[in-house]
């Protein structure tokens, strides 16, 4: 089925000078929805539209059809106005730092916070359909219910299993559960998608690219001597993007969370296909003992969230991402070779090929 796209419509959209931000405006723009995109800073305004201008199918009216405000997830200032008159509350900001700060505050007041002040905003304002980037680390941090076999979206992160204690997963958990229960509490006539986007990977727009291509780039430049045995779940930016696209028109999408991803590929097999793809870098494929990571887990509270997950292969299910929005998934293999392309190409693989 295909899906009819809105002309007329804007979205306030949010977070467009992140990696998937970028790639979320231009799907928008190229099918047919303005955009009223927010920074937190003016000056980055220029950087965006530079990244997105090259891919945009018709550029004729970029300037009236994509348009910014300033706002900043922790200030109130500029929310009711920005919100005011949109079809559509798209909010993708959220912080996704490489490393946990000391603080987990840092992460989480921003995510809850920034999630109930645009969801406020909307609701004050008359918008009624919320589109809300969310993530697989609210889903599978927890044991698998008895009689289930894989994650899917009817199962929530708790933030006091050993995986939902990381910052970053936590912050994803409780602003996902903030934003559900302001809906169901103060604004049930809203209408809520979430998008649970897997680790995401795939060529960015520009070199502003985040935390998940930087995996990539750390794996190409051989910077960590070897690998932990862990399991990704991979989604290319251009399928996360869609899925955000596409569940704006699509009703039965309503009040679903929806898990999205190609496959899994382990450390090591991202390693391993980068080594044969680009022999001429120094990818290192050895698996590391899980000994060693439990050694290094005394010390380090962040190698210590990830110990549950170390050799576990559980699968997950992406039926509904398939069936409710559509989204024919990349396979992961591409969107790991696409992401190393843009890095060499762009001179981001570290310096010293073999
Ligand atoms: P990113 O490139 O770091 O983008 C994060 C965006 O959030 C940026 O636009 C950033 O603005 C904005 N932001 C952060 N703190 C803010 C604040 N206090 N006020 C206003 N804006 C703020 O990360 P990304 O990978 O594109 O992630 C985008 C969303 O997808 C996030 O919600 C993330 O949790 C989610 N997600 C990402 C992945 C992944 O693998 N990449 C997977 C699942 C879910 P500045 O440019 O001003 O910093």
């Amino acid at each position: 089925m295909s899906i009819t796209p809105s002309k007329n419509k804007t979205v306030l959209l949010t977070g467009v000078s992140g990696y998937i931000g970028k790639h979320v405006a231009l799907q928008l723009l190229n099918r047919g929805y303005n955009v009223r995109a927010s920074v937190r800073n003016l000056q980055k305004t220029e950087e965006v539209r530079k990244a997105i201008l090259p891919h945009i199918s018709d550029a004729s009216q970029l300037d009236t059809r994509l348009t910014f405000v300033e706002l900043d997830l922790e200030k109130d200032a500029g929310w009711t106005e920005a919100l005011a008159g949109m079809d559509v509350l798209m909010h993708t900001a959220s912080p996704f730092p490489i490393a946990s700060p000391k603080d987990e505050n840092i992460l989480i007041k921003p995510a809850v916070e920034g999630t109930l002040r645009a969801l406020k905003a909307a609701h004050k304002a008359g918008v009624k359909r919320v589109i809300l980037t969310s993530s697989i680390a609210a889903i599978y941090g927890c044991n698998l219910p008895e009689g289930k076999t894989a994650f899917d979206e009817s199962m929530w992160t708790d933030i006091n299993h050993p995986v939902g204690k990381g910052a970053y997963v936590k912050s994803k958990t409780l602003a996902e559960k903030a934003a559900w229960d302001f809906i169901k509490n103060e604004a049930p006539e809203m209408e809520l998608t979430v998008i649970n986007p897997a680790l995401v990977l795939g060529a960015p727009l520009d070199h502003q690219f985040g935390s998940s291509v930087s995996l990539v780039q750390r794996i190409l430049a051989g910077s960590d001597p070897m690998l932990p045995d862990l399991q990704m779940f991979i989604v290319d930016v251009k399928d996360a993007a869609k899925m955000h696209v596409n569940a704006i028109e699509e009703k039965n999408s309503i009040g679903q969370r929806v898990l999205g991803f190609s496959e899994p590929m382990t450390f090591v097999d991202i390693a391993k296909l980068l080594k044969t793809s680009y022999p001429e870098y120094k990818v290192k494929t050895t698996k590391a003992p899980s000994f060693l990571i439990r050694l290094l887990a005394l010390f380090n509270d962040e190698i210590k969230v990830i110990l549950p997950l170390l050799g576990d292969r559980t699968p997950a299910n992406n039926a509904k991402a398939k069936s409710l929005l559509h989204i024919n998934f990349t396979p992961a293999s591409a969107s790991v070779k696409d992401t190393a392309d843009y890095l060499i190409k762009n001179g981001f693989a570290g310096k010293n090929p073999k």
